[in-house]
């Protein structure tokens, strides 16, 4: 069993957009700059947004957060994003999900200009994506597609079982494994919480991308000998033995799993760091015209 580390791979990935940026800037250009949105004060949000800051640093862009509080209006939040629209300082901007009960989220992620949704969840780079048009891809399966690539994963022809359709991982990861290209050209079978038989399709999968966010659920019997797997599925669960008083699983029963198969993701250190290094290259490919 080969483990695909997310956490060295993205090492790898930051240091390279790092070089990136300093040819830009000896060049004279700009510093990539990505602005996030953060609204209210959800636990995991804060982190979250704070680990994006701290990337960023760490590459070499600018960034800056803008705060609001949760009693924000939709009104109101549009117009910010209608400045960051406009501001020619901002490459690309996140708006943090997800956002209070009386905020539309639809409505804000088409708010959002296509050229610095670098989050990938406008419609317009949704629709880029599925016809293999240039645009941003969102950032896990993105992250998912390069770990896939720097460990030469072969999908040419593979059975490809996602498991999970969410507008943010599932459904657009099984658009790109079934895309003309590398990683991609696999057969590709999408599953969710209807699917009958799902014991036996997780079973057949070459190629297993777990994203439903139900801690161990996938056990050894359902996988397949030799084959490749990703969980993206982060759960909190309660730990005593840990200070902060949880600990972080992911989808698979990962002990059980992981001499059955031919390649596995850990959690944490797998999808979660690719999908921040997946950020970062979609900000730098917002200073870029395509
Ligand atoms: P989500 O919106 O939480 O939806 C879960 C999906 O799983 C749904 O499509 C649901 O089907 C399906 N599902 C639920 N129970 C099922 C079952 N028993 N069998 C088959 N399918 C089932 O999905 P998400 O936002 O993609 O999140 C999934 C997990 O990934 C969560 O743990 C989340 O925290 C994690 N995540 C991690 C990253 C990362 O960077 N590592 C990024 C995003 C999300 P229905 O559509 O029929 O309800």
């Amino acid at each position: 069993m080969i483990l695909l580390d997310g956490k060295k791979t993205s090492q790898e990935i930051r240091d390279e957009i790092k070089e990136e940026v300093s040819k830009l800037v000896e060049s004279g250009k700009k510093r990539p700059h990505l602005a996030a949105v953060l609204v209210g004060a959800n636990g995991a949000s804060i982190t979250y947004v704070n680990a994006k800051i701290r990337d960023c640093e760490e590459v070499g862009f600018d960034s800056s957060l803008v705060k609001l509080p949760d009693t924000v209006t939709e009104e109101e939040l549009i117009e910010k994003i209608d400045e960051l629209n406009k501001n020619d300082e901002v490459d690309g901007f996140i708006v943090q999900l997800p956002l209070p009960r009386h905020i539309n989220e639809k409505k804000i992620i088409e708010a959002i200009d296509p050229n610095k949704d670098v989050d990938g969840f406008h419609p317009t780079n949704v629709g880029r994506m599925a016809l293999n048009l240039p645009g941003f891809v969102p950032a896990t399966p993105k992250g998912m597609l390069e770990l896939i690539k720097r460990y030469n994963i072969e999908t040419n022809g593979k059975h490809c079982v996602v498991v999970g359709r969410s507008h943010i991982v599932g459904s657009p990861i099984s658009i790109l494994m079934a895309k003309n290209a590398y990683p991609g050209n696999c057969t590709v079978t999408l599953t969710h919480s209807r699917t009958t038989n799902f014991k036996e399709i997780c079973k057949s999968a070459d190629i297993l991308i777990v994203a439903l966010g139900k801690p161990e659920y996938i056990k050894k019997e359902m996988v397949k000998k030799g084959a490749v797997i990703i969980d993206v599925g982060i759960t909190r669960v309660p730990d005593s033995s840990k200070k902060s008083g949880y600990r972080i699983v992911g989808d698979v029963d990962f002990d059980k799993v992981k001499d059955k198969v031919s390649f596995i993701t850990p959690v944490p250190g797998g999808v979660g760091p690719m999908t921040r290094a997946a950020l970062m290259q979609n900000t730098l490919l917002a200073t870029k015209v395509w």
